[in-house]
């Protein structure tokens, strides 16, 4: 076993197996690496210091990969954004083959969680009528994502809508892989977290792209200025956080301040938004939500920042519980917000593109 080989392998996929350990010589070879406690791992893997056991360290990339359907302290960190990439797949594939407002917005995500399968057979005819729209559309009669006010006042370009479910899922996607791979070696846990950091920066100014573009559809000074103004702090972000110091748990509160800065940015063109169309419902409602949304995301970055409640247990939310997991359910719920945000802004400048 190439571990630092002080206990034996075990079994997975529960832990506590794991912990209990078997026949070590036998076992070697067809299961993965035993897990390991917080006071064992080296010091770059020590982030935090309340969940004290249930660690993969520097696995082989093949047990690393099969981790996925195995439980440790990882485990919920994987799922909940793996799910949440699902979800904004789905959401990607319903908008290219179908118009996608509020409502059935509202609709189709009620009934995928209430009821899986009946979803995933509308997932799949989705699919097939997205290969055959494809073919069609190769053509270039029409694009979806470019469609042009040519016969009808209630089409906008969809472009901005796809730049956020793009971000969306570059960002879950970037986090699944980040909590996977990262405990395989002190190489890959600096590129993944890295690679996590700009994962988040490219979803929040994904996130700004559709209600910008959308709100400000008849100023295109403003637009341009408040895109090309978070486009460059989004880069500007990325290019700080690459600092490999900057991906230790000490810099935890500074990289929260920094994606809650750039976030709260957004306050700035909301405040004029609703200046500009303050007599309009649709802009108020969808402030509603923009206002959940923030909430939301603080709420994530409190868990995220305090550590709250394996700080009161430690060792009691290794598994289950921690606060990277409630952070996580956090960010795709604020995420989930802001699409019913954007939705409503689209909705009204639909009707209103002409006005
Ligand atoms: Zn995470």
């Amino acid at each position: 076993m190439r571990r630092r080989g002080s206990k034996c392998a075990s079994t997975l996929p529960t832990p506590r197996e794991a912990a209990n350990g078997g026949d070590c010589e036998e076992n070697n070879k067809k299961r993965p690496p035993r897990l390991d406690k917080y006071e064992d791992l080296p010091e770059y893997l020590k982030d935090n210091e309340f969940i004290r056991d249930y660690y993969r360290c520097e696995w082989p990339l093949k047990d690393v990969l099969c981790s996925v359907f195995s439980l440790h302290n990882e485990t919920l960190n994987i799922w909940t954004h793996l799910v949440g990439f699902l979800i904004f797949a789905w959401l990607t594939v319903v908008s290219l083959t179908e118009e996608m407002t509020m409502e059935n917005f509202m609709a189709r995500l009620f009934r995928i969680l209430r009821n899986g399968e009946s979803e995933i057979r509308i997932w799949r005819n989705g699919y097939i009528k997205f290969l055959f729209y494809f073919s069609e559309k190769l053509h270039f009669s029409k694009s979806p994502l470019l469609i042009a006010s040519e016969d009808s006042s209630s089409n906008i370009p969809l472009w901005p809508w796809f730049v956020f479910l793009g971000g969306a899922m570059v960002c879950l996607i970037f986090s699944t892989t980040s909590h996977l791979f990262s405990c395989h070696s002190r190489r890959f846990y600096y590129f993944f977290w890295r690679l996590d950091y700009a994962g988040i920066s490219l979803m929040i100014v994904g996130s700004f792209f559709a209600p910008i573009y959308y709100t400000f559809l008849d100023h295109p000074y403003w637009r341009f200025l408040y895109l090309s103004s978070i486009t460059l702090i989004g880069i500007l972000v990325v290019t700080t956080l690459l600092a490999p110091s900057l991906s230790s748990g000490d810099y935890r509160g500074f990289r929260a301040a920094l994606f809650l800065c750039m976030g709260f940015s957004g306050v700035i063109p909301a405040a004029h938004g609703v200046l500009l169309h303050w007599d309009h419902p649709h802009i108020i409602g969808s402030l509603g939500y923009e206002i959940a949304m923030g909430t939301l995301y603080g709420l994530g970055a409190v868990f995220y920042v305090t550590r709250i409640p394996e700080r009161w247990r430690p060792g009691a939310f290794d598994i289950v519980g921690h606060s990277h997991q409630i952070f996580h359910v956090f960010v795709v719920a604020a995420a989930l917000t802001h699409c019913a945000a954007t939705l409503i802004i689209m909705e009204w400048r639909k009707g209103f593109h002409h006005v």
